[in-house]
């Protein structure tokens, strides 16, 4: 009898070895139409299936991304939809088929899927993964899924992650085992933009000793760029951003030099002036770059080499550097996503950095939030009041 009951359980694809392996219910911050807040509602969550695990979350960034859903100015598959996809909590139980990851885990979510089988994968490049096309459709990487509203409607969950929730289900794909010391603040943040900006310049840019950088948009991106050019022993570095509080506390994670941007600022000649004339070695294009790109590529010496972690708005379908500015440049114009390197290895050396005391994390956060408040949040967010806020589940 028990082995029968097993058996339909596993057939049916609802087996958990432990903790909640029954539908539960969740509350979750919902994208329900552009131009609306976020729709903190109860849901339904099913339990994880053969290769998913279950996981309570504790703490999740909140990051310009999922902004650009909000605004209508990257499209998502379908709504409602759970957003967040920058979150840490503790693992609940896990389905048959998991492996390296068991109940008590804690765990930072990744984004972007580790499939493991496709080239990129098992060539260890898990930031390229094949399944990385499918992240802002909504269902599991099953293609099917786990979220109900009230009205009984399919809920998706972005990047795979669904995280705004104080419960979620996702793939062991995307999901990486921390050491339990890690504060969950930490953890969140190291599963997006710290490994970004930080892998922008030590993996994109191979920034050496003695390199001068400048970094536009000193945000979620941009500060640990800024921090990761002062680890690898970049001379001058150059933080830009409109926010002058902002541009005091780049001083603080490594920067020589600070620009205030803005009206009738020339950013190439300001760096030049910094730059004994010539530009920047390295430039890291962490905010807008439709607003941004030509001045940056224009702000780097000949050889230089643009880095760009941010993404743009879908109406924007071209670049504003001239081709013949890149040749007779001779310049290089990286685009980098999750630093240029595996999410799976990238995330734990950002922390073992952290631990040993190399990276500043926890200064990042500036104001945390309830789950209700994560509309004040990311009014916050698009106002510049915070160099990260971070939502508190647990
Ligand atoms: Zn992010
Ligand atoms: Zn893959």
């Amino acid at each position: 009898m028990e082995l029968s009951r097993r058996t339909l359980l596993a057939l049916t694809g609802a087996m958990a070895v432990s903790g909640p392996s029954a539908r539960t219910t969740t509350r979750a911050a919902l994208f329900r139409g552009v131009g609306q807040p976020l729709s903190v509602e109860t849901i339904q969550l099913d339990p994880p299936r053969p290769t998913e695990v279950h996981v309570r979350m504790v703490a999740v960034g909140l990051c310009h991304t999922d902004l650009h859903v909000l605004r209508g100015e990257r499209q998502v598959g379908m709504q409602p939809m759970v957003m967040g996809h920058e979150g840490a909590g503790v693992v609940e139980a896990v389905g048959a088929a998991v492996r390296d990851i068991e109940t008590g885990d804690h765990v930072a979510l990744t984004w972007l899927p580790a499939c493991g089988v496709c080239r990129w994968c098992r060539a260890g490049a898990h930031h390229r993964c094949a399944e990385s096309s499918r992240i802002a459709r909504g269902p599991q990487l099953d293609g099917t899924y786990r979220r109900r509203d009230a009205a009984g409607r399919d809920v998706g969950s972005f990047c795979l992650v669904g995280a705004f929730a104080e419960r979620t289900v996702v793939d062991q794909a995307s999901v990486v085992v921390v050491d339990k010391s890690i504060p969950f603040e930490v953890a969140a943040l190291a599963s997006c933009g710290v490994p970004a900006g930080v892998g922008a310049v030590t993996n994109a840019a191979r920034v050496r000793s003695g390199d001068s950088v400048v970094v536009i948009g000193v945000g979620g991106d941009g500060m640990n760029a800024v921090q990761g050019a002062r680890l690898a022993g970049a001379k001058v570095i150059i933080a830009v951003d409109l926010h002058a509080w902002k541009l005091d506390a780049a001083r603080t994670f490594g920067a020589t030099h600070t620009i205030q941007a803005g009206a009738g600022v020339d950013l190439p000649a300001r760096v030049r002036e910094l730059t004994e004339g010539v530009g920047a070695d390295h430039a890291f294009v962490c905010v807008d770059p439709a607003a941004t790109l030509l001045d940056a590529s224009r702000a780097t010496t000949v050889g230089g080499t643009v880095v760009m972690t941010g993404l743009t708005p879908e109406s924007v379908a071209t670049t504003p550097v001239p081709p013949i500015e890149l040749l007779r440049g001779q310049k290089t114009v990286i685009g980098s996503v999750y630093g240029s390197a595996s999410q799976r290895t990238g995330i734990p050396e950002v922390l073992r950095l952290y631990r040993q005391g190399s990276l500043k994390l926890g200064e990042l956060v500036s104001r945390r939030y309830r789950l209700d408040e994560i509309n004040q949040g990311y009014a916050d967010l698009a106002a510049g009041r915070n160099l990260r806020g971070v939502l508190q589940l647990g």
